[in-house]
């Protein structure tokens, strides 16, 4: 059965919901699963793959997300805000490290989403002294929020609802609007902005509800989408059901989501377990490998705030014999930038 799924997706035709479903579910198929999902990646992407470095520029947050580490009244998460020249700085020390785009990241910070003139400086500074692509992940902002970031040079607009489970999000995104969320992504693409979309798993998320999820995200066709395994966090009620080590999942749904949408980015990302798991996520059919940080410079990641920064891994030469081992290689900064052009050529065109 899964054998006919994958000649299915792999010839271009469209997968049905028990398709989906029979994909995520059939563990004991997953190899089969993830060597279709790697040669849909080289399809498209042959042996390259982009490099996003992090830019977690605010950790203040309003928010009381029961998952995170970072949230309001978590008085052990450490809590800064950077100066432009010092985030400006960063992101050129990453850009001469070889990254390919600097996901600007905040938690929702009423500092910038109050103030979107804060955040567009911000934008522009790091577009004009990089060059590079920039990718804007502030919380929810407001239509002139938005207008602001795409008018000062941003590219990417990243704003994961982590399920499309409307009574889950409830207990994952305390007393946040599902829609206000749903509507911001939306609005900015209408900006001509693209858009990021996020999945967590390992919190009372079913095949089902991933299926569903999927399926909603391929009517809306996002330009990147992501999965992250919950890990669960001191100072954060939400216990989940996630075990420490057991990705499995996670790494199911990478693969899936690789099948589904063949030309869209798929993050491997740093911030889960660091350097260990990252040859399994592109062994799965990532495309882009994030949480890429900057050493010694005080910033932080998020679902693992502190894991192999310090020690140089999270780094394009500390990644190296992992891609080495994939068959896989960094591509250039202009690499990317002709596929950010072409996506926003198609997506215009939509
Ligand atoms: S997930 Fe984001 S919005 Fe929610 S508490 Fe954490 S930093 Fe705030």
């Amino acid at each position: 059965m899964t054998e006919e799924i994958l000649k299915k997706a792999e010839r271009g035709e469209q997968l049905t919901g028990t398709d989906i479903l029979t994909l995520l579910q059939r563990k004991e198929e997953k190899d089969e699963l993830f060597a279709a999902a790697r040669r849909t990646r080289e399809k498209v992407m042959g042996n390259k793959v982009f490099t996003y470095g992090f830019v977690y520029f605010s950790t203040y947050c309003k928010n009381s997300c029961s998952f995170c580490y970072f949230r309001h009244e978590n008085s052990l998460a450490p809590r800064y805000r950077k100066e432009k020249e010092n985030i400006v700085r960063t992101a050129v020390r990453l850009r001469d490290s070889g990254v390919n785009l600097i996901d600007l990241t905040t938690g929702d910070d009423p500092y910038y989403t109050g103030h979107p003139d804060r955040l567009a400086e911000i934008v522009r500074a790091v577009r004009e002294n990089t060059g590079l692509g920039v990718m804007v992940s502030p919380g929810v902002l407001d239509q002139n929020g938005i207008r602001a970031i795409a008018h000062a040079g941003a590219d990417w607009y990243a704003l994961y609802q982590e399920t499309y489970d409307r009574q889950l999000f409830g207990r994952l995104r305390l007393q946040q609007s599902y829609e206000a969320r749903m509507r911001a992504k939306l609005f900015a693409r209408a900006q001509g902005l693209l858009i990021e979309e996020g999945l967590l798993t390992g919190v009372s998320d079913t095949a089902e509800s991933r299926t569903m999820a999927l399926l909603e995200m391929r009517k809306i066709g996002f330009d990147q989408v992501r999965v992250m395994t919950f890990i669960p966090q001191e100072g954060a009620p939400l216990a989940g059901t996630g075990k420490a080590g057991d990705f499995e999942d996670e790494l199911m749904t990478i693969a899936v989501m690789r099948l589904l949408f063949p030309d869209a980015l798929i993050p491997a990302s740093l911030d889960v377990d660091g350097l260990d798991g990252l040859e399994a996520r592109l062994n799965a059919g990532a495309s882009v490998v994030t949480s890429i940080v900057a050493p010694k410079e005080g910033y932080a990641g998020v679902a693992n705030s502190v894991r192999d920064i310090d020690d140089g891994y999270r780094t394009i030469s500390g990644i190296q014999s992992t891609l080495g081992r994939c068959g896989l290689t960094c591509a250039s900064a202009e690499e990317y930038r002709h596929w950010i052009e072409e996506r926003k050529r198609i997506s215009c065109a939509c």
